[in-house]
């Protein structure tokens, strides 16, 4: 019937991000001739966000160089990009999205949703003007103004978007301030050496850091004007940003009754609880080293996105991540690999402005932090993939070529 020769049409990727992207780009570079159709909700065509709170907030960077593609490369690879269009239900059962009151059919569905920004709630002064999230393109173009005029940032939140959006304006000129409920900045992320590292390098810059301290409330009327903290200051802002984490976009799976599991839950290829709908990127958490994990970085999706383009097409191959992020602040590059979640020892390498904090467990390294530091990120890196360790020795003697690691 005509129903049952739509319903064998393509494959519809929700979220028009950079797993979305990757994934499409990928169907094509694998030979898929079949429809491909990108819906994302934003306006503009899939761009990277890690320059938001970097380059792109300082002015460094113009916003043409954000766009992973340029507009005419989706006509070209016969990708339909939708954008501005708000997928609002997934019907698992009839093989079916709506977009309002348009219905499209798929053979495979991909979810890469990503995530939102946890936001502060409107009682404690979270939607008033002048408070920003660091998300969207459209979140960083909103607070450019402010940044502009200047004044007293309030930054909330220690994490590393907060840490980027603080350096930027602290470069801007602006009088900053960040709290920090946790006891240091990092906690979460981090070892006390590497939240040692960044606190110095912010409060050499001028930036205020205030640790094991929370926000009462924001306050003024209409405008954002001032901040009671948890220890009863009050302060006077121009406006405030908001980093206090993000939550996996998984309203839409969920309603569909597909399975979630800190995120949508994924099998080592990428398969939801529904054979033909897949996830990848922030959305999707995924088996790894008989644990499971989600993770929020770039690398993981576009990663994650070209293994389920291949798995789509029948490769049946295991998404196996080898996680890696950055950082930059004042000029720092911090990139760090592995994943250091269940370190029991840190053994720092100091030489002179390079400095590198290696995470281990007992014997096994599980991940490194580089602060200027390419190579030890590299060896780091190359080690961890390859099941190997380091020798705390080699490590800390700033003489020792790293690369004597790799041997043997
Ligand atoms: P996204 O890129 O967020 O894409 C998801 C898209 O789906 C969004 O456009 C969303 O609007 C859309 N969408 C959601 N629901 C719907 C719907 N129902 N209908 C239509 N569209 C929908 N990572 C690093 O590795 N290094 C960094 O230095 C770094 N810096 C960062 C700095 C900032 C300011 C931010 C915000 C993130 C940073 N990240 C960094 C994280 C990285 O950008 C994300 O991990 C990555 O973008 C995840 O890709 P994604 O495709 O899963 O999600």
């Amino acid at each position: 019937t005509y129903q049952r020769s739509r319903a064998m049409s393509g494959i519809v990727i929700i979220g028009a991000g950079q797993a979305g992207a990757s994934l499409a780009i990928t169907l094509r570079a694998k030979g898929y001739k079949g429809d491909v159709t990108l819906i994302g909700e934003e306006p503009v065509p899939p761009y990277q966000r890690p320059p938001l709170s970097k380059k792109y907030l300082l002015g460094d960077m113009a916003l043409d160089r954000l766009y992973l593609r340029p507009s005419d490369f989706y006509t070209e690879q016969l990708i339909s990009l939708r954008l501005n269009c708000q997928v609002t239900t997934i019907n698992c059962a009839e093989n079916t999205i709506s977009i309002g009151d348009e219905t499209l059919t798929y053979e495979h569905l991909a979810l890469t949703t990503g995530s939102s920004p946890r936001r502060l709630p409107a009682a404690i002064g979270g939607t008033l003007n002048g408070v920003f999230a660091v998300r969207s393109l459209a979140d960083v173009d909103a607070m450019q103004p402010a940044f502009e005029r200047g004044g007293h940032v309030l930054i909330i939140g220690g994490g590393y978007i907060g840490l980027e959006a603080a350096a930027v304006a602290a470069a801007k000129g602006l009088q900053v301030t960040l709290v920090e409920m946790a006891n240091r900045i990092l906690q979460r992320v981090a070892c006390t050496e590497t939240s040692d590292y960044f606190r110095a390098l912010h409060e050499s810059h001028g930036v205020r850091i205030l640790e094991g301290v929370g926000l009462e409330r924001l306050t003024g009327e209409g405008n954002v004007t001032g901040a009671i903290l948890s220890n009863g200051k009050a302060l006077e802002i121009n406006f405030a940003i908001v980093g206090v984490g993000i939550l996996p976009a998984t309203n839409l799976a969920e309603a569909a009754g597909v399975t979630l599991n800190n995120g949508i839950e994924t099998n080592s290829q990428g398969q939801t609880s529904v054979s033909n709908v897949w996830a990848a990127g922030d959305c999707a958490s995924f088996p790894y080293q008989g644990r499971r994990i989600r993770l929020e970085s770039v690398p993981n999706a576009i990663d994650q996105a070209e293994v389920v383009a291949a798995n789509m097409l029948g490769a049946a191959q295991d998404y196996i991540a080898t996680p890696w992020f950055w950082s930059d602040q004042f000029g720092v590059k911090l990139q760090i690999a592995g994943l250091n979640t269940g370190f029991t020892d840190i053994i720092v390498r100091n030489s002179g402005s390079a400095r590198s904090h290696w995470y281990y467990n007992s014997n096994t390294l599980l991940a490194v932090d580089a602060m200027n530091d390419p190579r030890a990120y590299m060896v780091a890196k190359r080690l961890i993939e390859a099941g190997k360790s380091a020798d705390p020795i080699i490590v800390t003697n700033p003489q020792s070529d790293l690369k004597m690691l790799l041997q043997g």
